[in-house]
């Protein structure tokens, strides 16, 4: 059996195990490291489908650019050229209520004026002002509820439908949103804090605000960012495809990394990978640490691609997201060939269908056919829609974590993991978040402290909400 020695190894080649990797480098080139990928292609969730003229995603279709963590990893990727955006201010986004698409103006004032909902409902917001955080930990829709009134839950239904294809009576307010909640309890309101933390970022940076942030992506998809990263390190000798690591074993040589292939021997270790894949692996290597749970829940989404050619009247914009009491087949669409063009052939649209959720697995199951029909009869009735001229599903293999019950233990527990193993880093898809910037923000701080041999603290932030 082949044992090799690294300062640092880094198990999975997503976006998160290629981001410390070339953060670490960056700054340290002079670190041995290792990431072991189980696949044969890098970038595990992010995947970019490229066929008869349509440029679509089965995983995230992009990221917002307010992340600065983000913007170094473009610029480490060499891919500042390759950028595509689609601003916020400009690309309107709808929710369908009342079997209708409406328009949601991105600016919380505007929405004020819009008649969305009842006037009751809007002065019931202010409530905010005087509400007593709830105690424990609250679900999104009882937080939501208890601070800004019921007439609010289906525009956090559908940010949360958006996000995570979750559930808000199951999500968790402290897990998602953890940045709100110390504002809720240091301000005594959500609304006060949010205009203190402006104020005090104008006096800070002398400027009033920088305006909506855009909607990120590459002129080839998604995928080109962990093939950018992935390339790189591989030209470096520090990326290994097909090792699925199997085992970890702690020793005083410090960790060895148990695959098929062999072993390798590292000071530093990295557990870049889906919570659930983390938990395992560290739960089998150190019984006498056991993690609060054994696993959390995942939701699965899946695409139904359509092109339509011109005589489809879709209205501008990024596309549309539906709450659970519309009772709708399709959870959203995003109009990507509006968001970026060039994603269909001349004379064409794309519209991507996302089906599934946490809340209805079982239309995973459905064949390509009937999920195509459904789509398409459910699409047809908020838009114009000739038959499609193009149609197909993609199934996307991971599942998206959901932070739910216990959550906020697993977090406290990975803080005790850390103390008591500070050369083993738990990061990747639903550590801390589970958007791309959350990974690569996750991945910048491991690798800062991997660099400094220091043990960084770990902050909350106020993530902003867009539909
Ligand atoms: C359908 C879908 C849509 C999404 N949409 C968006 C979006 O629009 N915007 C956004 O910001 N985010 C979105 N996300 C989230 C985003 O994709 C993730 O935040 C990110 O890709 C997670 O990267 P990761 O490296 O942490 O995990 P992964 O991408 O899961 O990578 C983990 C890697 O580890 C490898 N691996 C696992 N086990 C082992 C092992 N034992 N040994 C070796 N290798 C192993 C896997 O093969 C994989 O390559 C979406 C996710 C999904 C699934």
């Amino acid at each position: 059996m082949k044992s090799l020695q690294y300062d640092l190894c880094i198990v999975g080649g997503g976006l998160s195990g290629l981001s410390v990797a070339s953060f670490v480098g960056h700054q340290r080139p002079e670190v041995r490291r290792l990431v072991l990928e189980q696949a044969t292609t890098p970038g595990g969730a992010i995947t970019t489908y490229n066929e008869s003229g349509y440029l679509a995603e089965w995983g995230p279709h992009g990221f917002l650019d307010n992340c600065a963590e983000s913007r170094r990893l473009v610029e480490l990727a060499g891919l500042q050229h390759a950028v595509t955006t689609a601003p916020l201010g400009r690309f309107v986004r709808y929710v369908c209520l009342n079997g209708r698409l409406q328009c949601i103006p991105q600016k919380p004032l505007r929405i004020l004026r819009e008649p969305l909902m009842p006037w009751k409902g809007k002065l019931r917001i202010l409530a905010d002002l005087w509400k007593k955080p709830l105690p424990g930990e609250p679900t999104v829709a009882q937080w939501v509820e208890h601070r800004f009134g019921k007439d609010l839950l289906p525009f956090a239904d559908a940010v949360y439908t958006g996000t995570y294809a979750g559930d808000i009576d199951r999500l968790k307010i402290d897990a998602v949103m953890p940045g709100v909640r110390e504002l809720e309890h240091k301000h005594g309101s959500v609304i006060r804090g949010v205009w203190q933390a402006r104020r005090e970022a104008k006096r800070r940076e002398g400027t009033g605000r920088k305006g909506l942030p855009a909607m990120t992506s590459f002129n080839g998809g998604m995928a080109m960012l962990p093939q950018h990263l992935a390339a790189d390190l591989s030209e470096q000798g520090c990326l290994a495809f097909g090792n699925q690591v199997q085992g970890l074993v702690r020793d005083e040589q410090g960790w060895r990394v148990l695959m098929e292939q062999g072993e390798i021997i590292c000071r530093h270790l990295v557990l870049a990978l889906p919570v659930n894949q983390g938990l395992a692996l560290v739960a089998a290597a150190l019984p006498s640490l056991p993690p609060p749970l054994p696993a959390i829940p995942e939701a699965r989404i899946l695409s139904v691609l359509l092109g339509f050619d011109t005589r489809a009247c879709i209205p501008f914009g990024f596309g549309y997201l539906a709450p659970e009491q519309e009772a709708r087949f399709t959870l959203g669409a995003l109009f990507s060939s509006h968001m970026f063009p060039g994603r269909a052939p001349e004379g064409h649209h794309l519209v991507e269908a996302l089906v599934g959720g946490r809340r209805h697995p079982e239309r995973l199951d459905l064949s390509d056919d009937q999920l195509i029909t459904e789509v398409c009869r459910d699409l047809g009735q908020l838009m114009d829609l000739p038959p499609p001229s193009f149609a197909t599903v993609l199934r996307p293999r991971s599942g998206i974590p959901q932070l739910e019950a216990g959550y906020s233990n697993l977090l406290a527990w990975r803080q005790q993991l850390h103390a008591a193993h500070p050369d083993l880093h738990l990061c990747g898809f639903g550590w801390k978040g589970i958007g791309i910037n959350d990974m690569v923000k996750e991945a910048a701080r491991v690798a800062e402290e991997i660099c400094t041999h220091g043990v960084a603290g770990e902050s909350t932030e106020v993530k902003g909400v867009y539909f």
